[in-house]
């Protein structure tokens, strides 16, 4: 059975208004995006939606540092992926692509601010 998922493209900020075709959970058809990565994005989110997380970490003296997962993880998991990063304490200093968590679904969580 065939049926029609509308989507709008978040990986860049244009934003292109995508219909996805899928037939048997499968997508056949991408239309309305204007590059590659549109298409590569709708196939993704139709069958096993993957999300970047922005966050901050409090540090052991209290500033917060911007962290990210350096890979996305799977949109299902973002709350439990959540709860482990904010455990985190890490000490200073820290720099920029510094490991904060080894791994949280796949990913690791990276520092995105260098904090002396
Ligand atoms: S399809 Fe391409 S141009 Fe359109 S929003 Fe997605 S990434 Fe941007």
């Amino acid at each position: 059975m065939n049926t029609k998922r509308e989507l709008t493209c978040i990986v860049c900020p244009i934003g292109c208004s995508l219909v996805a075709e899928l037939c048997d959970g499968k997508v056949v058809s991408v239309t309305g995006n204007t590059c590659p990565r549109g298409k590569v994005y709708a196939e993704t989110e139709c069958v096993a939606p993957m999300r970047t997380i922005t966050t901050t970490v409090k540090c052991k003296n209290g500033e917060m540092l911007p962290v990210k997962t350096a890979t996305p993880i799977p949109k299902e998991k973002m709350a439990e992926a959540m709860e482990i990063i904010n455990k985190a304490n890490p000490d200073l200093p820290i720099s920029v692509g510094d490991v904060i968590i080894e791994s949280v679904f796949g990913s690791k969580i990276v520092a995105a601010k260098n904090l002396d």
